[in-house]
């Protein structure tokens, strides 16, 4: 092989490894459409989860329990497309199950729920906007940390119409939300899955008001 192509190869690998480290995670996130709706307690959710087999078990990993997938995963959870190559194994070496999971290298489960409401959304998540005019809300981000580092509630008034609500009521379009509650399976791109009506019927039954799914990095 000449030089220059090792070289490149070379350099290739290293960017490879380096995007591996600062590339977050995919993941696809489900959570009650309704901010109001209380938090489910994680042993709750995880017991009905492992009941219809999306998740079995439970184990640490660093400060947080992680949920490998069950056995009927791929019939609650839709992957689009002709047969993607879906790793749904965790890997054995403890060190390498900490750097796949930190970047979605293949598919597992984990739950976040406390009595708090909290945000989460793609860093790249394009401007929302006023559920009743449409218009971009383009302060949102200083409005949401406001009410984050509570100096401000959640109150929102639209600029362009005057529609007075909440935070909670902007449109972000499948990439950010609100809740207590977050499922989140990692390793899932931006709609190459979607939940099964099981898996949402099971969800819904648990809180009463149905969910929806949102796509990001983190
Ligand atoms: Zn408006």
């Amino acid at each position: 092989m000449p030089r220059s192509t090792t070289r490149a190869a070379a350099a290739a690998r290293t960017l490879a490894l380096l995007r591996e480290h600062t590339m977050p995670a995919p993941k696809l996130l489900l959570h009650p459409v309704d901010p109001d709706t209380a938090a489910i307690p994680e042993d709750r959710l995880a017991r009905e989860l492992r009941a219809i087999g999306l998740i079995w078990g439970g184990m640490p990993l660093g400060k947080a329990v992680f949920y490998p997938v069950g056995e009927q995963f791929l019939q609650l959870v839709t992957f689009l497309g002709c047969s993607p190559a879906i790793e749904l194994d965790p890997p054995d070496d403890p060190q390498e199950l900490e750097k796949a999971s930190a970047a979605g290298r293949f598919c597992h489960v984990f739950i976040s729920s406390g009595e708090q409401l909290r945000f989460r959304g793609d860093s790249q998540t394009r401007t929302p906007r006023c559920p009743r005019c449409r218009c971009p809300e383009p302060e949102w981000k200083t409005r949401l940390q406001a009410w984050q580092e509570g100096k401000q509630g959640p109150d929102w008034t639209c600029q362009a119409c005057g529609f007075c609500g909440s935070l909670t009521d902007l449109v972000f379009r499948k990439t950010a939300g609100f809740s207590r509650t977050f499922l989140e399976i990692r390793g899932i791109y931006p709609a190459e899955a979607v939940p099964g009506p099981a898996l949402l019927d099971t969800l819904a039954s648990l809180t009463g008001t149905p969910w929806t799914t949102i796509y990001l990095r983190e």
